[in-house]
């Protein structure tokens, strides 16, 4: 491989950020080399996080389903699970991916190189073990990382973060969760169902924080049931490896104040991979380690783009590929195109799944915006009712003004695949009418959205709004 390799564009990160900007500008017709620090393109998300935790969260609900079942008057063998077998299908699934991906990438002819990319000057990369690459635009993807707390660095092979415990190398007996966000509330349902003793402690007052009460309460009811202990409002304040457990010890409104566990994973969050990168060379700026960039997904030094985690919350990777795919349209002559979604989804892959996007009552509040909401509870659903699960929600926000809707959120089994119609209605700028009109199929979870919306306007057949005097 030569020393020096000159190139029009270079992503740099191939998540799923990186990979469909790369895809895209060379559909386009631009000459574009992809540096990822590690061989197979699919980042984070395709290799340890979400295409792996979805894996497993599918055998949890296989599990629980299997176990529910019980009250239509299935009776199933006790669990056997074959660790191995499990590990060996949820391997091949990623590598099915990258294949397709490295596939992608040389049908499109895409330079490839591997290793860790970093600015000599604004148009040029040093790859780790590889060569010097001059470009003339440049996207920066390069995602985020597993936020540590310097107390769990003991040294300890019984402290996972979520790639150690995506990786199942046993089912502990037990197992404390520091974090009660998305990656805590997943991995926790997943070695619950396996057969752990799951114990979660939040420092808020509540799971998932910033997601509307009502929505994670029926999530923290099933909980409640599944794992040994939920401690809110607590916080770990002292590690020890003691024997063959990590003692923990706990400050807050938990009952305890110090217990030992087979094994901690530690999930208080993500932050972005941006360090190490010579930005200091070149004027791009930071903020908490987020790449600064303007509504084009432009950096201060205009060739240079940046998208996905490393460039600000959500971090979603469906956020980051249309981010990537944003900046390649800018870059390729759509000027005017700018990045400005009404609707982002949020999707808690648990049992029951929460979704939600655009406004929420959270959100509302805090703006001290008027809002209308139209609440649908899911026993009032025939759909719900055939597959024993009624504890779900649905709510439809709206502008009391217009009646335009503003943000949907969703609690229940599938929500995650309901939203895409909210998200649908709301980039289109529907109204709660608008909705309320589309004949949804019934008996399904979707009429639970239209329902909602018939709520706002006193067409629900369902649920009985009494008139006001
Ligand atoms: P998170 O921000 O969702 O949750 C971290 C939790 O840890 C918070 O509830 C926080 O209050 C708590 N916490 C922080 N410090 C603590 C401490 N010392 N003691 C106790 N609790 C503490 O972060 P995450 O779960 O690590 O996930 C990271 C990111 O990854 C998410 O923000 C999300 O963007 C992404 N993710 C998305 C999905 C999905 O889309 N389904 C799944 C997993 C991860």
């Amino acid at each position: 491989m030569p020393d020096t390799q000159a190139t029009d564009l270079v992503v740099l990160g191939g998540g799923p950020g990186g990979y469909a900007a790369a895809f895209l500008a060379a559909d386009r017709g631009v000459q574009t080399t992809l540096i990822d620090a590690t061989a197979k393109p699919g980042g984070t998300c395709l290799h340890v996080g979400c295409i792996p935790s979805k894996t497993l969260l599918h055998v949890a609900h296989v599990i629980y389903a299997a176990h529910d079942a019980a009250e239509f008057g299935l009776r199933f063998a006790a669990l056997d699970i074959d660790l191995n077998k499990l590990r060996a299908k949820g391997n091949k699934i990623v590598e099915t991916m990258t294949g397709s991906l490295m596939k992608g990438c040389k049908d499109r002819g895409i330079t490839h190189l591997v290793g860790h990319g970093r600015f000599i000057d604004a148009h040029t990369i040093q790859v780790d073990g590889g060569p010097t690459v001059t470009f003339q635009r440049c996207i920066i993807a390069v995602g985020s990382i597993p936020a540590t707390l310097p107390m769990f660095d003991i040294g300890s092979k019984r402290i996972l973060d979520s790639t150690g415990a995506l990786a199942i190398e046993s089912v502990p007996k037990s197992l404390l969760v520091v974090g009660g966000g998305y990656i805590g509330l997943e991995m926790g349902s997943v070695y619950a169902a396996l057969g752990s003793k799951v114990t979660v402690v939040e420092m808020t007052p509540g799971l998932l924080p910033g997601v509307d009460a009502d929505l994670v309460r029926p999530l923290h009811a099933r909980l409640r049931a599944r794992f040994e202990n939920i401690y809110l409002n607590t916080k770990v304040v002292g590690v020890k490896e003691v024997n063959d457990a990590i003692s923990v010890q706990f400050e807050g409104e938990a009952d305890i104040k110090e217990a030992s566990y087979e094994k901690v994973l530690v999930a208080v969050g993500r932050r972005p991979n941006t360090a190490n990168l010579g930005f200091d060379k070149l004027g791009i700026e930071t903020e908490r380690g987020f790449i600064n960039t303007d509504s084009q997904r432009r950096t201060k030094v205009p060739h240079i783009f940046a998208i996905g985690d490393a460039a600000g919350e959500p971090m979603l990777a469906h956020k980051a590929a249309h981010e990537g795919k944003l900046a390649v349209e800018v870059m390729t002559g759509e000027e005017a195109a700018v990045w400005d979604p009404r609707a982002i989804p949020a999707v808690v892959f648990t049992d029951p799944e929460i979704a939600w996007c655009g406004l929420t009552e959270t959100e509302a509040k805090k703006q001290s915006r008027e809002i209308k909401i139209g609440v649908f509870r899911w026993g009032f659903s025939g759909r719900a009712a055939t597959v024993g699960r009624n504890d779900g929600l649905t709510k439809v926000i709206v502008d009391p003004a217009t009646d335009q809707i503003l943000g949907v959120g969703l609690v229940g089994a599938g929500a995650g695949e309901l939203i895409a119609e909210a998200v649908v209605a709301i980039e289109m700028g529907a109204t709660a009418k608008d909705l309320a009109m589309c004949i949804h199929p019934h008996p399904t979870l979707s009429e639970t959205i239209g329902e909602a919306a018939e709520l706002l306007h006193g067409l629900s057949s369902h649920i009985f709004t009494p008139k006001k005097k």
